[in-house]
């Protein structure tokens, strides 16, 4: 019986960068990555600007495609079907068995598609990969689509909104809730959001959503009935409400799960030489609380110390949760969230905001501050990268007395000054 060294299923950015991390080892290990998507890996998280025309599919692909060409990796295009960890194999779509030393999950998700009637019409369209992109793209060249409508006003909806926008479709938008992208905006950055969106055209319906999709006589997609009742005619759908784990292998095999796979700090499962990057992951940290990270740089990082953990156990490496950021951007506003941007609880919070509109651009800062230091920010505008501010935030660094906290906001985050200050 031949045993792999490494194993890993899913070659998205979890297990790409798992993989790369393996292949560091000097020794001649061998690794097997096993994808059911034949184009993996791309960069996912790019795939809008493909939408936008700003880059091809080569670039999407970018350089990995040598990686896979290393002799100690073998790359299969099939879905694993089972895990069964009492004997340290998975199972492949075809009944090939492959028998592994450690492996990795890396399974991400998949597009929630919620259950209304006519979802599966043709003209009814996910966004999660390549080949779903691809699909896009042509129609729209084709100009077959002359409206769309996008039911999910998230980041995955307004971001596909602005893409098809610039590729020229007409474009409407469907909140179930009274705002935009709630995961990140408060009221009023959702209000500046929404202008946005309106100045470039595109019609957003509040508190809404489809109770059906309507076929023509061709069984294609010819509009919605809203649950306001309103008939809106169309030749494109596309649903972005959101993401769903893919841990039913991991369940089935009796790993523990809840929404995510459940890991420690170390990423690794219930079951020892079973580890988990990325999306499918559900981190249990040293005082037991959960986190669910769905995006794509703390998937490569995840899958970097997962990697390391899986070549060496005997010290193993945390994965550093550190502060929360997130970044999109709307019609060239940078939005930026970091830390705990929307604290819950506001006992001996402090809050600044900055709203100021120049002919090209709102910038909208909101600041919380807590015991002298910064614990959460909302960044919208031409502020730069406050990636240095997600230091800030995770070291704890407080304000140095000769600083004012308006000041740090008025300047755009004027993080030099608190990072480098004598303490
Ligand atoms: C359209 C879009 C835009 C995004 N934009 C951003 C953004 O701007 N910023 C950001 O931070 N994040 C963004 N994200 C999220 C980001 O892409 C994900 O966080 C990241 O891709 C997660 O990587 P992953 O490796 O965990 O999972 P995935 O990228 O989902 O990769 C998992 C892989 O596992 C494979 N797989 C699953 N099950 C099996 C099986 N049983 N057998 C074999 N293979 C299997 C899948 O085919 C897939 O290739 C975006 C996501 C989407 C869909």
């Amino acid at each position: 019986m031949k045993i792999i060294d490494y194993v890993i299923i899913g070659a998205g950015q979890a297990g790409f960068f798992a993989g790369q991390t393996l292949l560091k080892q000097e020794n001649k290990t061998k690794i097997t990555i096993i994808d059911e998507d034949l184009d993996s890996f791309y960069y996912r998280a790019s795939l809008k600007y493909m939408v936008k025309k700003r880059v091809g599919e080569k670039e999407l692909i970018g350089t990995t495609q040598s990686f896979f060409k290393n002799k100690r990796i073998n790359k299969i295009a099939q879905k694993v079907s089972v895990i069964n960890p009492s004997d340290n194999s998975v199972i492949l779509g075809d009944n090939t068995i492959i028998h592994y030393k450690k492996l990795l999950i890396a399974t991400g998700g998949y597009s929630y598609i919620p259950q209304i009637p006519g979802s599966e019409i043709e003209g009814v369209y996910p966004q999660r990969t390549l080949e779903d992109t691809r699909r896009i793209c042509e129609i729209a060249d084709r100009g077959k689509f002359k409206k769309c409508l996008i039911l999910g006003a998230g980041v995955l909806g307004t971001e596909l909104a602005e893409s098809l926008v610039e590729r020229g479709v007409k474009v409407e938008l469907f909140s179930n809730r009274n705002t935009l992208v709630p995961r990140m905006l408060d009221s009023r950055a959702a209000e500046i959001v929404a202008d946005l969106f309106k100045k470039n055209g595109v019609k957003i319906h509040y508190e809404a959503s489809f109770s059906k999709i309507l076929e023509d006589e061709n069984k294609k997609v010819r509009g919605v009935e809203t649950t306001k009742g309103e008939i809106i005619d169309c030749d494109g759908v596309f649903i972005c409400t959101g993401m769903k784990r893919n841990i039913e292998l991991a369940k089935n095999a009796g790993l523990n799960v809840e929404r995510g796979i459940l890991t420690n700090n170390f990423l690794q499962t219930s079951e020892p030489n079973i580890f988990a990057a990325g999306d499918v992951v559900e981190i249990v940290d040293d005082k037991q609380s959960h986190h669910l990270i769905d995006l794509w740089g703390p998937a490569g990082d995840m899958g970097k110390i997962a990697a390391q953990n899986m070549m060496d156990n005997s010290n193993p490496i945390p994965y550093n949760i550190g502060a929360f950021h997130a970044y999109t951007i709307f019609w060239k506003h940078n939005c930026h969230v970091l830390g705990d941007f929307a604290p819950k609880d506001l006992t001996g919070v402090e809050t600044l905001t900055y709203d100021q509109k120049s002919s090209t651009t709102h910038n909208y800062y909101k600041m919380h501050f807590k015991d002298n230091r910064i614990i959460g920010i909302l960044s919208l505008g031409e502020a730069r990268d406050p990636i240095h501010l997600q230091h800030i935030i995770s070291e704890q660094l407080s304000i140095p007395p000769n600083i004012s906290k308006k000041e740090i906001i008025e300047r755009g985050f004027d993080y030099e000054r608190i990072l480098y200050a004598k303490r």
